[in-house]
């Protein structure tokens, strides 16, 4: 079994770009938001806007622990925005 799916290595290969739009399209492979929530689109594990200092918690057998904290990476792909 394959953990690596055609949707991970489009993810990586934004994420790896020098674009910040092109990362910012990455971010939004793994995450959604939702109602001031954080959602991994693997696991559906949650968390909210207020905790973005504290380490994101993916459910048993998510394979997507790469982000521990996917809000302060919104915020720095933001900052880097055009
Ligand atoms: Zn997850």
């Amino acid at each position: 079994m394959s953990s690596i799916s055609v949707t991970d290595e489009i993810a990586a290969a934004l994420r790896a770009s020098m674009s910040p739009c092109d990362r910012i399209a990455g971010w939004t492979f793994r995450w959604s938001v939702q109602c001031g929530q954080i959602i991994c689109q693997q696991c559906r594990a949650s968390q909210l806007a207020s905790q973005p200092g504290e380490m994101f918690v993916h459910r048993a057998g998510c394979c997507a622990r790469r982000e521990d904290f996917p809000w302060r990476e919104l915020a720095a792909l933001l900052g880097a925005a055009p």
